[in-house]
């Protein structure tokens, strides 16, 4: 028992100046509990017992947390186990609660482990997530055909109250969709962690959420399908089948266009159906029936209508003419 007692008053001395961020709670014979908080989403608590022929077997050690994962918490406790080894007949106890304060400091992804667990199972073979716990980043890589889209994710200290920053590293998609996909993930991630401007009636008090999850979701399920949807007019796959036929030109009639509902049209082709009628309540997709707002066509049904019947006059006075020379 005398080494124990040595190692307690040690323990009870040393402990909140060597372990960053730890609080002693307990510490008895029976049972040391330490907790540790680095943020309110990464913290947990640590307690230790002694068992019958320490320190020549390892000590014994439970990690509690209602924030971090258990799948972590059990990896993190596997590797203190390993650590403990190497320690066999000395004090480990400040030395596994210092090992503990300091994988949290070095693995700040350690806060949304259970989100990324989550996250793979979204993948297929063909994707890839790396974590780059140096820099707080998840890099991501997503194929789907020959077409490949990679952005970093950039996890922030107060995560999740402050969400992850979307930066698109690299994509042979056109830049318009790609620049839609990152803009739309960064908006997915806003809301997570922003109340609405108008909150719905009798809803709860706003509370921010994990992001990382929504927006990886989000890419998988918006990246995945571009490489196969259809012109909504023409019914043939929008993008070409290789990524280096990509027509990057605005104005080309294979340029592809992702409309307000997000379905897809070649240029050619919306401007074929925008200029034909019915105009009647704008124009439609498609294929949904929402109406399509595009930038290149702020053009009311009456203004349509109208170029519509200019048109028209024109082609029947064309025929006229042509009539006349035959
Ligand atoms: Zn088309
Ligand atoms: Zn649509």
């Amino acid at each position: 028992m005398g080494l124990i007692n040595d190692e307690l008053a040690e323990v009870r001395k040393m402990c909140e100046h060597v372990v960053p961020g730890s609080k002693l709670v307990t510490c008895v014979p029976a049972m040391v509990r330490i907790e540790i908080r680095k943020t309110d989403f990464k913290q947990l608590a640590a307690c230790f017992q002694f068992p019958a022929d320490y320190p020549r077997s390892v000590i014994l050690l439970e990690l509690k947390s209602k924030t971090l994962s258990d799948k972590l918490l059990a990896g993190l406790v596997k590797l203190c186990e390993a650590e403990a080894k190497k320690l066999i007949g000395k004090p480990q106890l400040l030395a596994l609660a210092k090992f503990v304060s300091r994988f949290l400091d070095e693995n700040p992804l350690s806060c949304c482990s259970a989100e990324l667990s989550r996250v793979r199972q979204l993948l297929a073979d063909s994707d890839e997530l790396k974590l780059k716990q140096k820099v707080s980043t998840v890099s991501l890589s997503l194929r789907s055909g020959e077409y490949q889209y990679r952005a970093h994710l950039l996890v922030p200290g107060d995560y999740p109250l402050q969400r992850v920053t979307v930066e698109e590293r690299w994509s042979n998609l056109p830049a318009t969709l790609c620049r839609w996909l990152t803009g739309q993930a960064t908006e997915i991630a806003r809301r997570c962690v922003e109340p609405p401007l108008r909150p719905p009636r009798n809803a709860p008090p706003f509370q921010p959420q994990p992001s990382l999850e929504p927006v990886v979701a989000f890419l998988v399920e918006d990246f995945k399908r571009f490489p196969t949807d259809l012109c909504q007019h023409c019914k043939k796959v929008a993008l070409p089948a290789d990524p280096a036929d990509v027509v990057e030109d605005g104005g080309a009639d294979l340029h592809v266009e992702r409309v307000y509902c997000g379905h897809l049209y070649h240029f050619g082709c919306l401007v074929q159906y925008m200029k034909t009628p019915p105009f009647d309540g704008g124009k439609k997709c498609e294929l949904c029936g929402k109406r399509i707002f595009h930038e290149k066509y702020k053009v009311s049904p009456q203004l349509a209508e109208a170029r519509w019947a200019q048109e028209q006059a024109r082609e029947r006075e064309l025929g006229e003419v042509i009539d006349f020379l035959q």
